[in-house]
């Protein structure tokens, strides 16, 4: 038997039902649409594969593979089918994909000469029809267990839509659960207070809290919600909330098409400082003070309510997609603040939807507008460092909790005479906790300019170590059809730009593995005795190169 979700808003290209569920096992999803990770939302749905890889995925609707994209991290191995509709579905971290689709993949790699790949299909190249086999799942990619992480994306704008606007076979009749509400005082920064949290008592209606008094005249609500599908017990993500009082919705959010240039935006709608701080995800009902992802709406958006003198009621709603709600019903008042010991600030005030600079003599910071969601003081500890290869203090750019919205620009000034720099082998590495990220440095008027979009430790670097490189080759080895030739290149600053491997400078096709570059010996080697040679640079082009005489038999 098949049950059929109820869709609240049918407004999607092509009509609710334009779409098949893609997998024919009993569908469950181990996330949805909106739900909160670290620095994004989740885009997508990821379908269960009842803990298995190469479960057959299949054509939702007719179409034709526009896009095959290559990786190590992120998707892995994902395929992209372009629908009538202007829509396109996405399947990552796929095992194979369909003959057709391999086969042209290859032969681009090596035109390309590149495993790593990300190509665009003419329309009648391979065309699917609905219901055709489209590959297998699997693991690949950053991808914690098998599973289908499948979109929908409009194909112009590559926005992705909700999925669940769509009618899959999935019933559900389970609100939300509602956990907590917490509280800020509008006037002042988000990254500068502590939420006042209230618990709920879950009643047959609702959920209730009682009389809430708050020592503030603005506040700003936010949420700690999860939504369940019925017959499930994993927690998703909700699709919604609003805020009511006195008839009027003050302010809702609705997470119904993010794009991926906007969904770093998660970090504004959540209450990231205390999420730094280990509290779970709490979701603002209001907006931030500088906000540009388009999920706020209510009559006349306000980004707080005024707290009344005495107590009124005011209920939250907080829905799934299938139009199931819980409700909060609550009475806010204010009372007397008691007044606070203000911490003496200290820094540079900055003020999110301008444009801010930082500078003194040894570096610069260029935040570009509606690089960060509220106000905050910055502050720069440089902590000083003297080794040959480093060419400058570390740099620590404060409060480390503060979430970037956008690129912006560093500017470092070397600590030696520039004509003592080799320039095209300078790099600003930026680490926090296990993080680390180097990018090459472009050199200015006697600065040193890269961009990042994180706080952190920075410093620059002169990169001169070329790679180190570890294989499974010997000269004169025998090789036989199917060996596998495994290359484990290693670097000072662990950035590998680069890896090839060639017989008689004839380019073969490495696959990226999470233990090193594997090619497994083919058609590619012809039989007799060839040079072998791997080539290997790091992100300034420094570069080791080794060959080997070999026989291929
Ligand atoms: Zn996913």
């Amino acid at each position: 038997m098949v049950f059929l979700n109820t869709v609240v808003e049918a407004q999607v290209p092509g009509g609710a039902d334009y779409f098949d569920f893609p997998l024919r096992i009993a569908p469950k999803l181990n996330a949805n649409f909106g739900e909160m990770r670290n620095n994004h939302f989740h885009m997508g749905l990821d379908i269960a594969t009842e803990s298995r890889e190469n479960i057959p995925v299949y054509a939702p609707a007719d179409g034709y593979v526009g896009r095959m994209k290559i990786e190590l991290s992120g998707f892995g191995r994902a395929i992209y089918i372009n629908h009538a509709n202007g829509t396109t579905t996405l399947y990552a971290h796929m095992n194979r994909f369909l003959p057709e689709a391999e086969q042209y993949l290859k032969a681009q790699q090596y035109a390309l000469q590149q495993w790593k790949t990300d190509l665009t299909l003419p329309p009648d190249l391979i065309p699917v029809k609905r219901g055709q086999l489209i590959g297998y799942s699997g693991n690949t990619g950053a991808s914690q267990g098998p599973h289908v992480h499948f979109e929908i994306r409009d194909t112009q704008t590559e926005s992705c839509i909700n999925p669940l606007a769509y009618r899959f076979p999935l019933q559900d009749i389970t609100p939300p659960d509602v956990i907590r509400l917490a509280f800020y005082d509008r006037d002042k920064s988000v990254y500068e207070q502590r939420p006042i949290l209230v618990s709920l008592i879950k009643k047959n209606t609702g959920y209730v809290a009682g009389n809430i008094q708050l020592p503030f005249e603005r506040a700003m609500v936010a949420i700690q919600a999860t939504d369940r599908i019925t017959g499930f017990q994993n927690p998703n993500g909700i699709y919604g909330a609003s805020i009511h009082h006195a008839g009027r919705i003050l302010s809702a959010f609705q997470l119904n098409n993010i794009g991926y240039d906007q969904t770093r935006a998660l970090n504004g709608h959540i209450d990231y400082l205390s999420r730094f701080r280990g509290a779970p995800y709490y979701q603002m009902l209001f907006p931030p003070r500088a906000y540009r992802l388009n999920i706020y709406t209510g009559e006349g958006l306000s980004d707080h309510l005024e707290v009344p003198p005495a107590p009124e009621e005011f209920q939250i709603r907080v829905s799934d997609i299938n139009g199931n709600i819980s409700t909060v019903d609550f009475k806010l008042s204010g009372k007397l603040a008691v007044a606070e010991q203000q911490s003496p600030k200290q820094g540079m005030l900055i003020q999110p939807r301008q444009v801010n600079i930082y500078e003194d003599e040894n570096i610069q910071f260029v935040f570009p507008e509606y690089t960060f969601y509220d106000n905050f003081y910055f502050q720069v500890r440089s902590i000083f460092a003297q080794t040959a290869a480093f060419l400058s203090s570390t740099f620590q750019a404060l409060p480390e909790y503060i979430p970037v919205n956008n690129h912006f620009a560093i500017r470092i000034k070397p600590n030696r005479n520039m004509s003592l720099v080799d320039t095209g082998r300078v790099v600003i590495r930026r680490t926090y906790r296990t993080k680390t990220e180097v990018k090459k440095a472009v050199a200015e008027k006697g600065w040193f300019n890269a961009s990042f979009r994180d706080f952190g430790f920075f410093q620059l670097i002169e990169d001169k170590e070329p790679p180190v490189l570890v294989s499974n080759l010997q000269k004169g080895m025998l090789i036989r059809q199917g060996f596998r030739i495994i290359l484990k290149p290693s670097d000072n600053l662990h950035v590998i730009s680069d890896v090839r491997l060639l017989v008689d400078d004839k380019w073969l096709l490495l696959q990226q593995s999470w233990n090193g570059y594997v090619y497994a010996v083919d058609e590619n080697f012809p039989e007799g005795e060839h040079k072998l040679t791997a080539v290997v640079k790091d992100e300034v082009g420094n570069t080791t190169t080794r060959d080997w005489i070999v026989t291929r038999n």
